[in-house]
């Protein structure tokens, strides 16, 4: 059965889900209070980068089962099911989740309500507030029939349609029966693909999405220390990885040592759930330290590029290769990048960046930086290039070519890109993450 399905924010969760669901065969409205926004996607423009998300919006918009408006009112009285997908930054000052466009979201969702709704928190939200959604809307509109659902998302930017299509698992928060037969009619296309759908109670689904996060956040914690360690003992980081992820127990995803955990999720939702323990006298531990540990990585980054050029950078030219968070995305929200770039102009360094598409939304946070088109123009007599974000192109690069272009060919790699021995056959003075036997010491030493 084709359901009519709203999504209340078309960010990079709203949209890519509003057009998995009608992929699915759901007639979707996507909703957003950024009029710019539903204009370029109204024209056909996707205002974020998602590998694969133009084709497939284009595809359902002209089967007439995707559309964007601002419109939140007539669109949520049609509706069977509304999606709230707005954001949940952390809160200026004390770190908790910052609420307000949920509850405004709830608001405006409870004024227009027709017949019985269900509405979804897609957002990443803190335990209890389903319960607060639920109390504003009978507030707002007494009369209203609905049912409050958590259903929090797990895709990963970079990869978000498939792992929308492809979920390891669907949680659902609610325990009433009505909801839970809507919830099903949404999913049923991935229960086709034996998705499984888990239903707990409301509070739960809430808390297991900040549960996971915190928990893979806590596992590249752990291997940046590791990595610092390996630097210290002559040990090598990957090696270390390979060897652990391999036990079934552990697994080998998110065993990449790197320049700390940045992004739209990791550090404002380990905040958030290190504030709801604290708050619940139920303080987390492991995650608070995971956070101060992960900060001062971030920060420690531009020393080790300060190090890697011999103790000063004033003057110098340092090239940045990636400035987005991850690969694949456009989103520089908490970049590790950001921390170094400032760490470098305080440092005194000139810095020219080259990212494949988080150059826009780059600009609107660096001053005083200047931008290439490539990673070769970037690195055109620099006296270091450091490798921030591994993009797939990064990994076929000329390095003979990049190291006859530099000033100095010395090379910073913060995903272990590169292999220590090619980059000393290309002439590098190299360093990279916890390969204390063949990369960071010995770099170290030649600088
Ligand atoms: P985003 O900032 O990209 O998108 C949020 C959108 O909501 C914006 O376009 C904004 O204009 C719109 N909005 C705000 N208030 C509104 C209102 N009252 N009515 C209509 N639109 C409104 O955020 P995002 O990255 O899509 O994240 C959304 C939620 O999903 C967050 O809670 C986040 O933690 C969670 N989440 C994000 C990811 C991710 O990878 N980005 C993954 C899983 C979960």
């Amino acid at each position: 059965m084709s359901l009519k399905i709203v999504m209340i924010g078309s960010g990079y969760v709203g949209l890519v889900s509003g057009t998995c669901f009608a992929d699915f065969g759901h007639s979707v409205t996507c909703v957003d209070i950024d009029a710019e926004k539903i204009e370029r996607l109204k024209q056909g423009e996707i205002p974020i980068f998602e590998p694969g998300l133009d084709i497939l919006v284009q595809s359902n918009t002209e089967a007439g089962r995707l559309s964007f408006t601002t419109d939140l009112a007539t669109a949520v009285s049609e509706a069977d099911v509304v999606f709230i997908a707005v954001g949940t930054p952390s809160r200026r000052g004390d770190g908790h989740a910052d609420l307000r466009y949920v509850y405004d979201a709830a608001r405006s969702v409870a004024m227009s309500l027709k017949g019985f709704t269900v509405i979804v928190t897609k957002s990443t939200v803190p335990v209890g507030t389903g319960d607060e959604v639920d109390r504003l809307v009978r507030e707002t509109n007494p009369e209203a029939d609905f049912s409050v659902v958590s259903n929090p998302e797990f895709l990963r930017e970079g990869a978000a349609i498939d792992d929308f299509r492809r979920p390891d698992r669907v949680v659902v928060g609610t325990t009433e029966e009505r909801a839970i037969q809507v919830i099903q009619e949404v999913y049923r296309p991935l229960s086709l693909n034996e998705a499984p759908l888990m239903f707990t109670d409301r509070r739960t689904a809430e808390l297991i999405k900040y549960a996971g996060n915190a928990f893979l956040a806590m596992k590249i914690t752990f291997i940046n220390e590791v990595a610092d360690l390996c630097e210290k003992v002559g040990a090598d980081v990957q090696a270390v990885a390979r060897g652990i992820g391999h036990d079934n127990r552990i697994g080998k995803k998110f065993l990449h040592a790197g320049p700390g955990y940045g992004g739209s999720c990791f550090p404002k939702d380990t905040l958030a759930l290190v504030k709801t323990g604290q708050d619940n006298e139920s303080p987390l531990r492991l995650v608070e330290t995971t956070v101060a540990v992960n900060d001062q990585r971030k920060r420690a980054m531009a020393r080790r590029v300060v190090a890697a050029c011999g103790g000063e950078v004033r003057g110098l030219t340092i090239s940045l290769l990636g400035l987005t968070f991850k690969p694949n995305t456009d989103d520089m929200r908490d970049a590790p990048s950001i921390s170094i770039v400032q760490g470098l102009l305080d440092a005194g360094a000139r810095i020219r960046a080259y990212d494949p598409e988080g150059t826009s939304q780059a600009k609107k946070i660096f001053d005083g930086i200047e931008y290439a088109d490539d990673a070769y123009s970037a690195a055109s007599n620099a006296d270091c290039v450091v490798l921030i974000t591994e993009w797939n192109e990064f990994r076929s690069i000329d390095l003979h070519r990049l190291g006859k272009l530099m000033a100095t060919p010395r090379l910073v790699d913060l995903r272990n890109v590169y292999l220590p021995a090619e980059m000393k056959a290309a002439g590098f003075q190299y360093t990279s993450i916890g390969r204390g036997s063949s990369g960071a010491a010995v770099a170290d030493k030649a600088s």
